[in-house]
């Protein structure tokens, strides 16, 4: 009951590369560079453990964002000739790589820090990718000329990778899917279908996140712009209901997601944000068992998972330790109190 995880990414070690960033520069290069993520992984790995949590991951710590670093493992990019785009529906202007023709993997993409992770806990072990609708929102197609055929070019790459972390012996793979809550139909008519075109054939436990981004000013003030309640989940929960995809989690910390929508995921499980990672303030035990007892209003207790809101890659470091031990303790109170 109540089995505790976070959403993905971890905040990265000063030694490894510039903190408090989404898009940090790495301290070093080369070998020194592949060291440190490596040590970075196991750190947060001893830590996520000693906090006690039940489902770990290896914090992202060798990707330098969460797209891009699988980007980085596909043929077809141009990373030479960035161009800016408005993404996410123009919330915020990045600079993203261009599509210049047929995408292909190089390789594998997280076989080191899958491999080192599954060696060094006997935990269950969470890997998250980002997903083909969020990949296709992040780079500037300059070759495929429609965006649901690209997307559906990388939901295969996806899948490759997937498939090789299943064997690598990997528990829970999750997709990353921010956009569908910037495209709520396009989400419902093709971006869960691309979501299980991902993770076709995986016998593992299949996730996918959606949330409301991290911490960052530009989310900050579309938050602000979203009104009093935030009903976005409600327009593509239904085709996520009957896709094969079994866990879905997201935002509830501090959020103006009306908990009644998490009925529209009758039989999946549902893995309640209850850590906010937009702010600094970390929460009590009580605050993280209130959440799971609202959210319980609408789901099994055999069906939650508490969670964090989303990744916790440019918050504080020592902060985000405080916030993985209150998640573990919390998660223990609500037991307690159902017990
Ligand atoms: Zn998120």
């Amino acid at each position: 009951m109540f089995s505790t995880t976070i959403a993905g990414s971890l905040p990265k070690p000063d030694w490894l590369a510039e903190t408090h960033k989404l898009w940090p520069q790495w301290r070093t290069q080369g070998e020194a560079l592949a060291q440190a993520k490596r040590d970075a992984t196991l750190l947060w790995l001893k830590l996520q453990e000693d906090a006690g949590l039940d489902v770990v991951g290896d914090g992202e710590q060798s990707r330098q964002h969460f797209v891009h670093g699988f980007l980085e493992a596909v043929d077809g990019i141009d990373f030479a000739h960035k161009v800016e785009m408005g993404i996410r529906a123009d919330r915020y202007k990045a600079m993203v790589p261009q599509v210049v023709g047929p995408l292909k993997l190089k390789g594998r993409v997280h076989a080191v820090e899958a491999r080192l992770a599954r060696a060094h806990t006997n935990r269950r072990l969470k890997f998250t990718l980002p997903g083909p609708m969020t990949i296709a929102d992040t780079v500037a197609d300059r070759f495929y000329g429609d965006r649901v055929k690209m997307a559906f070019a990388f939901a295969e790459l996806l899948n490759q990778e997937a498939l090789a972390l299943q064997a690598d012996g990997v528990d829970v793979i999750q997709f990353d899917e921010p956009a569908f809550n910037a495209f709520m139909k396009e989400a419902a008519d093709w971006g869960v279908k691309a979501l299980e075109r991902a993770a076709q054939g995986l016998t593992c436990t299949t996730a996918v996140h959606i949330c409301y981004g991290y911490g960052i000013q530009a989310n900050i003030d579309w938050k602000r712009s979203l009104g009093e309640q935030w009903r976005q989940y409600e327009q593509f929960f239904p085709a996520l209901r009957k896709s094969s995809i079994k866990q879905v989690s997201l935002e509830c910390a501090n959020s103006h997601v009306p908990l009644e929508l998490i009925k529209l995921l009758r039989g999946k499980d549902v893995l309640v944000g209850v850590i906010d990672v937009a702010s600094d303030i970390v929460e009590t035990p009580e605050q993280v068992a209130d959440t799971i007892g609202r959210a319980l209003q609408y789901v099994s207790k055999r069906h939650l998972y508490a969670c964090t809101n989303c990744g916790m890659a440019p918050m504080d470091r020592a902060i985000a330790e405080a916030k993985l031990r209150a998640l573990v303790e919390g998660a223990a109170l609500a037991r307690k109190r159902l017990a």
